[in-house]
């Protein structure tokens, strides 16, 4: 057989499969596009509480977490609510008399427990509470950056610092070295759950926190946390900041 007789239907498979690869490519990066518009859509939904109570990322949605976590629009997101909650502070008068307050909450809020989260699915995985708790015990959770720059601003403006964390007494000792590992510093009190909060739902326990607060003649001027449930309730706040949290959802 002549050689150009071997080489042209050589020539037509390789064509074949250089078509059939960049079609198959397209239809992948499409069906990537898709789910990434669609889980856009879902985490606005979650973000704003549409969503109200959710178990998991979607399964569709893991990688598309991961890359929103582990890229610049965490970063950015919480940037953004950051400077919103420093702009109103600045507007707050201080009254000098060492109650004006300022409530964060602790984890993806003062502390990302993003190190933990990369090993455990973004969100995709049921919690373990005893595998969390070991983290929780590590005390090497870092600093979410926008908020221990806010937490420095709100200082410096004079508001006394309250935090308020669903995690348990027995952890005050671990939560507390690992903020001042994370940068943080000269808080007021770091309120955690005692005995007689245990099954409260967070939205209740952090209510009637605050209205301890407020009792004690604190004003709460504003409060950060990532979940609507730090956020809602009684003895609210004037102005609450949603930082994002795209993983769990805790009422
Ligand atoms: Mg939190």
């Amino acid at each position: 057989m002549a050689k150009s007789q071997l080489l042209l239907p050589s020539l037509v498979l390789l064509l074949f499969i250089l078509i059939s690869k960049t079609i198959s490519q397209s239809i992948i990066q499409l069906s990537r596009d898709r789910d990434d518009v669609y889980c856009n859509s879902w985490r606005f939904s979650v973000e704003t509480n549409d969503v109200g109570y959710w178990d998991y990322v979607p399964s569709g949605c893991v990688s598309y977490v991961q890359d929103y976590m582990t890229g610049d629009g965490y970063r950015s997101d919480s940037e953004v609510v950051a400077s919103y909650a420093l702009a109103f502070a600045k507007t707050v008068e201080i009254a000098g008399d060492g109650k004006d307050a300022w409530v964060f909450d602790v984890d993806e809020t003062l502390l990302s427990n993003l190190p933990y989260y990369v090993l455990h699915g973004f969100g995709s995985e049921p919690f373990d509470e005893l595998s969390f708790d070991k983290w929780v015990d590590l005390a090497e959770a870092p600093a979410l950056q926008a908020s221990l720059d806010l937490y420095k601003e709100l200082k410096q403006l004079g508001f006394n610092v309250f935090m308020l964390t669903g995690r348990s007494e027995y952890q005050r000792n671990a939560t507390g070295k690992n903020l001042l590992f994370a940068g943080y510093s000269d808080w007021e009190r770091l309120i955690l759950r005692e005995s007689s909060d245990k099954g409260k739902p967070a939205t209740l326990y952090k209510s009637q926190k605050r209205l301890e607060l407020v009792n004690e003649g604190y004003r709460i001027h504003g409060n950060s946390g990532d979940q609507w449930s730090d956020l809602f309730g009684f003895a609210v706040s004037r102005r609450s900041f949603k930082l994002p949290n795209p993983m769990y959802y805790i009422p």
